[in-house]
């Protein structure tokens, strides 16, 4: 049994959704104690409890203690078994954050899968679904497996009500190295807005073009039905040849539009000015299946203290160690193996 103090290192939620994929890969049980025991609230929050249900239903694992508020949990991991499953993650928790924790293990599945999530699908400190869609998912379809992922409704905080399918493919996943970008072939941008005044998104698009200095024409505002909102994002995109970075840019009461814009935008155009590979969430998000496909290497901006905890994680459940290497140009080297 392997046992995790949850409040070392970046002490958030990863910790858990990281350690319930690889305890159900690996068959090795685990108990945390300390459950999210560096944020001002611990314990498990709702968006916690539905990703380790959700895993428990794939697989018919066990998990003692598991509740909202939880500062402990035992879990005893089944065999994964690929299926059609619906998850509901409460009114507006992230569908994205569900997938990241089943699907790693329904990529070791026998057969295909089928999954509809219901939530949101836009949530702030979590990966919209653009960013799965177009940055992480076709890096795991390089690998060796299919996914394809379609969203359906737009879910943002607090109503909710989003939804998303995906279909998997399993295979076994193939190591890579992800040393260069490629050249930049395209830039997009939309300003998404429903429920509030079109204004909003239009300064937003213009904050963003003063940083950015994209073309005219290349962020524009894109207005969803009412039903699924109220909502604002600003996704930012950046195609190079081997990889995609989508920046999201998340409204929230409060928070002026020119500044979500300005910190987007500057996120951008920092990864831009890199030479890195993979962007910070990214960076996070690649450590999982580079350590199942028994190593790899890319290339990223600044670890963050996230990455870190993640790799220490996948460290205890696999044995399998991440260096992270500065090299001459500033980026990043994240290897192994
Ligand atoms: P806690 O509330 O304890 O911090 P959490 O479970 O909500 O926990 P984190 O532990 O911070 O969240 O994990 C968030 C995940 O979402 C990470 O995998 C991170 O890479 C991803 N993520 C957060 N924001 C973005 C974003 N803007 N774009 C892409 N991915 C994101």
């Amino acid at each position: 049994m392997i046992i995790i103090d949850g409040s070392e290192g970046e002490g958030g939620g990863q910790v858990l959704r990281t350690s319930a994929s690889l305890s159900l890969i690996t068959g090795e049980p685990f108990q945390i104690t300390n459950i999210r025991g560096k944020r001002e609230k611990t314990g498990m929050m709702r968006q916690h409890v539905t990703a380790l249900e959700a895993v428990c239903a794939i697989s018919e694992s066990v998990c003692e203690g598991l509740a909202v508020g939880a500062s402990e949990i035992t879990f005893r991991p089944g065999k994964t078994k690929a299926g059609n499953y619906k998850f509901a993650v409460g009114t507006a928790g992230s569908t994205n954050l569900v997938l990241q924790t089943v699907l790693p293990p329904l990529l070791y599945a026998d057969t295909a899968s089928h999954i509809t999530l219901e939530g949101g699908t836009h949530n702030m400190l979590a990966p919209p679904f653009d960013f799965i869609e177009r940055s992480f998912l076709p890096i795991i379809n390089r690998m060796g497996p299919k996914v394809s992922a379609r969203l359906v409704r737009h879910g943002f905080y607090p109503r909710g009500g989003g939804k998303i399918e995906i279909d998997i493919d399993p295979a076994p996943l193939k190591r890579m190295d992800c040393i260069d970008r490629g050249e930049l072939r395209s830039v997009i941008g939309t300003a998404m807005f429903t429920g509030l005044p079109q204004e909003v998104a239009e300064r937003e698009v213009k904050a963003a073009r003063k940083v950015l200095q994209w073309d005219e024409d290349v962020i524009g505002v894109r207005q969803l039905p009412e039903d699924q909102g109220p909502g604002n994002i600003l996704l930012l995109e950046a195609e190079y040849e081997h990889v995609t970075e989508v920046v999201g840019g998340f409204g929230k009461l409060g928070l002026k539009a020119e500044r979500l814009a300005k910190t987007a935008a500057n996120r951008m155009k920092g990864y831009m000015e890199s030479d890195a590979f993979a962007g910070p969430y990214l960076a996070d998000q690649l450590l999982l299946p580079f350590a199942l496909a028994g190593g790899g290497s890319f290339t990223t901006v600044k670890p963050s203290q996230h990455a870190r905890t993640g790799a220490d994680i996948i460290e205890r459940f696999t044995g399998r160690k991440f260096e992270f290497d500065q090299q001459e140009n500033g980026v990043f080297m994240v290897s192994s193996g």
